[in-house]
């Protein structure tokens, strides 16, 4: 595999264990790891010149639902709380076919890769019309970005008291037949993996409790991850008293949903014992802030569940709910919401882009990801602070108060995925007017 040395970077973020800031630094990439990092170095291979740049790890996105980028700005949804949300967008979301799947993925993930994205996972839980999880994985495949696809699933209807419609739930049985299907064509458990497929019921409100369990037991039997949504909001938890008879964390913690294989999305209600439950295990959390704020959910207790240790990665969520699927600008959206709540010291920049790196690559299970190290994956993001947005800086390093919120150049392996601010494996304009006219094709037939 070829070799790349980006030379001269103004500063060098390198998220590793000291978190180690570095001037007029260079990154060398080889078989897709990297090499070296330090000043002067020499190679053979491509250089690439970085001065006037921030480098950094890739982005890690730990939540998303990529077929929503088909549904962004609903008339109908722009306004709704979770449930009248869900309500409006899954008839919708029910005429997908795998074209809208795969179109919806490629756009989502191309725009996560130029805000900086190198790995992301994806929650897909709903296949109708003959949509199968490959769809996305064939998605990630041409964009470039490393892959944490997951299973999900949906099975009690309206009928049944869930909240989905009848037409969109799976039979259980179906369910884990088709889990055990896509780990076993497609994950890949190496360190240098590309795609590791994880599994995700949707949420306590659409699956029974048999299904997260009997869901925890083949995951834990096939060494994959798990993933849900919990204790999204105030209907989220009303839902579980009322339900369950308990809150969400006892709810997991019964099921089987607790350890550092498991991650969840926004617990944005967790309470204290939750929380100290969560730190104990090892479990992850998704923290969406954007979504949070669009659905009116809340704000997570970020910095609480930082200081009593339990791990946290970020993620976009679904573009129905965002609807952007911008990560660093999501970064800096987490920073800004743990000041609202807890004053102007709450978080840094360096400590949200560390959340946005090393944070979600540990919530992945990916401590090879999210750093820049010797013997880490190259998952490079070079950022230009040439440009307007940090003209005037005194720290440009301080990417998220002043800095672009697109990379210049971003590698995945060792591989470049954009260059010059360009994606570089595929035609990005004529995804755009696919994805535009799939959009434009749901929209007539409402
Ligand atoms: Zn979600």
């Amino acid at each position: 595999m070829p070799e790349i040395l980006i030379r001269n970077a103004d500063h060098i973020l390198t998220m590793d264990d000291s978190r180690r800031e570095l001037s007029g630094a260079d990154l060398r990439l080889r078989d897709g790891a990297i090499v070296e990092i330090g000043s002067g170095l020499q190679s053979a291979g491509e250089v690439i010149e970085a001065a006037g740049c921030v480098v950094t790890p890739g982005l890690v996105n730990t939540h998303h639902h990529l077929f929503q980028s088909l549904t962004r700005a609903v008339p109908g949804a722009q306004d709704a709380l979770l449930f009248g949300w869900l309500k409006t967008l899954y008839p919708i979301w029910a005429r997908f076919t795998p074209d809208h799947m795969f179109a919806s993925a490629q756009v989502g993930l191309a725009e996560l890769a130029l805000s900086g994205c190198t790995l992301s996972a994806d929650h897909l839980y709903l296949y109708p019309n003959g949509a199968r999880l490959e769809d996305t994985i064939e998605a990630a495949r041409v964009v470039g970005l490393r892959f944490q696809p997951t299973r999900g699933s949906m099975s009690i209807g309206e009928s049944a008291g869930g909240l989905p419609p009848d037409m969109l739930v799976e039979r259980e049985a179906a369910i884990l037949e088709d889990c055990i299907r896509v780990v076993d064509a497609f994950h890949d458990s190496s360190e240098a993996s590309m795609c590791r497929v994880g599994l995700a019921p949707c949420s306590p409100f659409s699956v029974s409790r048999d299904l997260m369990r009997q869901t925890a037991l083949l995951a834990r039997d096939k060494g994959v991850m798990l993933h849900t949504h919990l204790a999204e909001n105030d209907e989220d938890i009303a839902y579980s008293q009322e339900m369950f008879g308990c809150r969400p964390g006892q709810y997991a913690q019964d099921l089987g949903w607790v350890g550092p294989d498991v991650w969840h999305a926004h617990c944005v209600k967790l309470d204290a014992a939750e929380m100290a439950l969560f730190a104990r295990t090892g479990t992850g959390v998704a923290h969406c802030p954007c979504s949070n704020c669009r659905l009116g959910s809340g704000v997570a207790p970020v910095r609480a569940m930082r200081d009593g240790g339990l791990r946290v990665g970020l993620g976009v969520d679904g573009s129905a709910s965002n609807d952007a699927g911008n990560l660093v600008a999501e970064a800096r959206q987490c920073m800004l919401l743990q000041r609202v709540v807890s004053g102007a010291d709450a978080m840094s920049a360096r400590e949200a882009l560390e959340i946005a790196t090393r944070g979600g690559a540990d919530v992945l299970g990916r401590p090879e990801c999210g750093r820049l190290a010797m013997g880490k994956r190259a998952d490079v993001a070079i950022w230009d602070v040439s440009g307007i947005e940090a003209a005037g800086s005194w720290d440009p390093a301080a990417l998220l108060l002043a800095g672009p919120t697109t990379v210049r150049d971003l590698f995945v392996e060792g591989q470049p995925v954009v260059r010059d601010g360009q994606m570089v494996r595929f035609d990005l304009a004529d995804a755009i007017a696919r994805q535009n006219a799939l959009a434009r094709g749901l929209q007539a037939e409402m």
